[in-house]
């Protein structure tokens, strides 16, 4: 019943897919690096290709006696700096080319904050809402069992990501264990603090952007104080960072979630959506005396800062001409696609790309997994200290070579990532 296919091969060509799709951003952006690196093309192709595929159909017993199938994939991407790392996503639009371009970025992420990993990714195509919390645990322990071959804490550590939690790693870390024969805390990270987590890993990528935000208020000759604030997403990352950035005094005005969104001028109580979202229900069902807005029109809200911070390919060249931010961060991978990147250049809006801005998750990560493997836990604030520090040197390292080189933010965040990569690749060599 299970078919694993394993392929380290080319993946296929990125020339034919739809326009939004996201190994084809992936893969246009990782091009026009490669030429303004003038890298070899025999390194750019095995920069530009996934080293490592596993697709897996697996057998899920459900709470009506039934059995279903689902396909999950794991892909990594590149493994030159160290063992790969990335999130593992649950959400019916999975699919392999999904998968690779969330790899590919988590790669040069990883290399923009200057971490020891290599990129990867995982996810099945299912959507979490729909099972029961029996199936849902049946899922990932079947799905952590079938994806162990080519897991664990020295190659390839996974971690939360859209519609995974920190109960969601510790079944999966949970079932590693147990097929190991004695528990290996490593082998996932945003686990539970009980279990091997980090303080602090909750509130990271959020706690991140709200750096990242505040290193580009200042770059630009403003501040945080006062400045209005659009978050598409309310999530784990859009939660956080609308909190922390409504807590260092920025004025949230807008916010939405896959149910649409709400917009009122003179600013919203963060606590107050976060009861209204507790309360189970969309954000535009809840929430009183705001104006209701759809997703397309939060984006084209004229606010000192836009944090898409939801799914891929939320600003493209229908809407782009359309964005009247002042500065946009990107929370999401993969929300602005190439084609709208130019748009926005036209238009003198700044972004700030997400390999850099929602770097926070993956640098408490690798926090969390060097604390699992020495057993010696840090405090919240010493995370949070070294969060910061890392956040600013690699938003300065970035800035300096956009001023250098005369590129976007996203240009040069690649250009740093791409070249830190192509650097390991070439002083370890080419096997054999
Ligand atoms: P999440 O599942 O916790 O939250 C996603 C939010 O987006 C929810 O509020 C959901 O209602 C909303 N949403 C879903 N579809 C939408 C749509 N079409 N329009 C508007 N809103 C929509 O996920 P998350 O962990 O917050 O991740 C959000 C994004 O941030 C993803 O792109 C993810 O890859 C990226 N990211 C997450 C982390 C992390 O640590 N969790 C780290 C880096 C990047």
């Amino acid at each position: 019943m299970t078919t694993n296919t394993v392929s380290s091969g080319q993946p296929e060509p990125a020339s034919q897919p739809p326009a939004n799709n996201p190994y084809r951003t992936a893969v246009t952006q990782f091009n026009a690096v490669a030429e303004r690196l003038h890298l070899d093309p025999g390194l750019a192709e095995v920069l530009r290709t996934p080293k490592r595929e596993l697709t897996v159909n697996f057998p899920v017993q459900m709470d009506n006696g039934s059995v279903r199938v689902f396909t999950g994939h794991r892909v990594q991407h590149n493994e030159a700096r160290g063992p790969v790392k990335g999130g593992i996503r649950y959400h019916p639009s999975v699919a392999i080319d999904e998968v690779r371009a969330l790899a590919m970025w988590m790669t040069w992420k990883c290399a923009v904050v200057n971490l020891p990993f290599g990129g990867a990714k995982g996810g099945v195509a299912v959507d979490p809402k729909s099972l029961s919390e029996g199936e849902l645990e049946n899922l990932t322990r079947r799905y952590a069992a079938e994806i162990s071959i080519i897991v664990g804490p020295d190659r390839d550590i996974p971690a939360p990501d859209m519609g995974t939690d920190a109960r969601i790693m510790a079944w999966f870390m949970d079932t590693y264990s147990m097929n190991m024969g004695h528990s290996v805390p490593g082998v996932v990270t945003g686990k539970p603090i009980s279990i091997g987590g980090s303080q602090g890993r909750v509130e990271a990528t959020g706690r991140g952007l709200l750096y990242i935000a505040q290193e580009a208020q200042r770059a630009h000759g403003r501040s945080l104080e006062g400045a209005t604030v659009a978050v598409q997403g309310f999530g784990n990352v859009g939660a956080t960072a609308a909190r922390l950035l409504q807590a260092a005094g920025a004025k949230l005005v807008a916010v939405s979630d896959v149910g649409g969104g709400v917009y009122r001028g003179s600013g919203f109580e963060w606590a107050d959506l976060a009861r209204a979202k507790d309360r189970g229900q969309v954000l535009h069902d809840a929430v009183k005396n705001a104006d209701i807005i759809t997703n397309e029109e939060l984006l084209e809200l004229p606010v000192d800062i836009l944090f898409p911070a939801a799914m891929e390919g939320q600003i493209s060249s229908i809407n782009a001409s359309k964005v009247h931010a002042r500065l946009i961060v990107e929370g999401a991978n993969g929300p602005t696609t190439p084609e709208a990147d130019a748009i926005l250049a036209d238009h003198g809006i700044p972004v700030v790309p997400d390999i850099l801005a929602n770097a926070g998750g993956v640098v408490v990560s690798y926090f969390e997994w060097v604390q699992d493997l020495q057993s010696f836990f840090w405090e919240e604030d010493e995370v949070n200290v070294k969060l910061h520090r890392i956040m600013t040197r690699a938003f300065n390292e970035v800035q300096a070579l956009q001023e250098r080189e005369q590129v976007t933010m996203r240009e040069a965040a690649n250009m740093l990532g791409v070249s830190r990569v192509a650097e390991a690749l070439q002083t370890r060599g080419i096997f054999p």
